[in-house]
């Protein structure tokens, strides 16, 4: 027999499918989530939720690599031009997306805090009929730009645990709090949703990603290890532009400076204690084929098993940027664009979501390994530091293509089941809760 929760899993689906198919076609990347902040807010309007955005959401300063301002007044510029108000806009401006839906009911009970993020990625998207969005039509509206992580599904998901909690409102005691993250890609976002304060009083919190592990869809690990430490780095290399044939011995070449350093960061000693990483992504340096470069741009990424691990990366590779910008004498500026810290989840979840959903046709495994990088962990960080538990689950999915990949996908079920995990949750911990009393 069909239980409460099964009943709703089946009214929402179908909202469900809309909603991620809607934010899938109109992808915005980090900072620039304008048009997906407002329809969320609308989405969430009347419902019971006290909504907040804007600087109520997240603190300005603690954002990191927010794009800059030429860009962002082009985003607002399309945002408007899409018909978002301009007074909703007006709070948003400069790259304060998100927001947060606060459900109190006024009763005792435990704090529930729940977290989603809703950017996307500057790809273009595949348009191939092998690729189901370009297939079913609901590949992206925006050139340059793709749900290729699956954000999408996550404000879908959380859009449809907002309807559950609204639907439930009368039964329900205690707090909560679900959080629209902007820019988790590149770690930039979460630090300043953590500043605010959402997380300082949580007692559970509850997270996850779609995909991750090629797995049949209704698979749900109820907990993630292994989140790898990161930083995001930008070099900026300036030197002299001169004639490459009448005195080149007058410039200073920060094209060879940039070429010499890209080399040997990836040749950066591996270390004894675990894996670590680099990557440098782009490289832009000159300005025309007769003229001493005398600029270079590169994006770069260090990753680490742990804290440690990612600062050791992190301090060989300023050393040798460092030490490129002196041997071709030229200038070198460092931005700090990203960071993700490594976390863990509480491993207890594993018996808790098992419970939860024991009575469920939910395939429930203990947790799975992440082996990517996620801002989650400033979140995760806050709430055990306070004594709330935190965990990170992964709903898995058979992936056609990788994240971050033209063609990534995945199967609709695996944000059903994502849900049915986080509704069965909640309302478990909420029962134990009850008894403990
Ligand atoms: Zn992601």
């Amino acid at each position: 027999m069909a239980d409460a929760i099964e009943r709703f899993m089946e009214e929402i689906e179908p909202h469900l499918i809309k909603q991620r198919r809607k934010r899938h076609q109109y992808p915005e990347i980090g900072f620039a989530e304008y048009v997906t902040t407002y329809e969320l807010s609308e989405q969430l309007a009347g419902k019971g939720f006290e909504l907040f955005y804007g600087t109520d959401f997240l603190t300005s300063d603690e954002r990191m690599g927010v794009p800059d301002v030429q860009f962002l007044k082009q985003q607002e510029q399309r945002a408007l031009d899409y018909g978002i108000p301009l007074d909703f806009l007006e709070r948003m401006k400069g790259g304060h997306t998100g927001l947060a839906a606060v459900l109190d009911t006024g009763k005792p009970g435990p704090n529930f805090a729940y977290r989603f993020d809703i950017d996307a990625l500057p790809i273009e998207e595949d348009d191939t009929s092998g690729h189901v969005p370009a297939k079913q039509d609901f590949r992206s509206d925006i050139s340059g730009m793709m749900h290729a992580c699956g954000h999408d599904g996550h404000a879908a998901v959380g859009l449809g645990l907002a309807e559950y909690l609204a639907k439930e409102k009368e039964h329900l005691r205690g707090k909560y709090t679900i959080l629209f993250q902007p820019a988790e890609e590149g770690g930039r976002g979460a630090k300043a949703v953590v500043d605010k304060g959402w997380l300082d009083d949580a007692d559970y919190f509850l997270s996850g990603h779609v995909g991750i592990h090629d797995l049949p869809s209704g698979t749900v690990a109820a907990a993630t290890s292994k989140f790898l430490a990161s930083s995001k780095i930008n070099a900026k290399f300036k030197g002299k532009s001169a004639h490459s044939g009448l005195e080149p011995n007058e410039g200073r070449n920060a094209l060879l400076a940039a070429a010499s350093a890209t080399m040997h960061l990836h040749g950066i000693s591996r270390h004894k204690d675990g894996a670590t990483r680099v990557n440098v992504g782009t490289l832009h340096a000159g300005s025309g084929r007769n003229i001493i470069a005398d600029r270079a741009l590169m994006e770069i990424e260090t990753r680490g098993e742990t804290n440690e691990l990612d600062e050791y990366m992190q301090e060989n590779a300023l050393r040798i940027l460092q030490a490129s910008a002196a041997m071709f004498d030229v200038e070198l500026e460092i931005e700090h664009m990203g960071k993700a810290i490594s976390a863990d989840a509480d491993l207890e979840f594993a018996a808790i979501v098992e419970r939860a959903c024991a009575a469920s046709k939910l395939n429930i495994v203990p947790y799975l390994p992440i082996g990517a990088s996620e801002d989650v962990t400033y979140m995760i960080e806050r709430v055990r530091e306070r004594g709330g538990k935190a965990t990170f689950m992964i709903f898995a999915s058979p992936l056609p293509a990788g994240h971050h990949h033209p063609r990534f996908d995945y199967e609709e079920q695996a944000l059903t089941a994502g849900l049915e995990t986080l509704i069965r949750t909640t309302d478990h911990l909420l029962k134990e809760d009850e008894t403990r009393e």
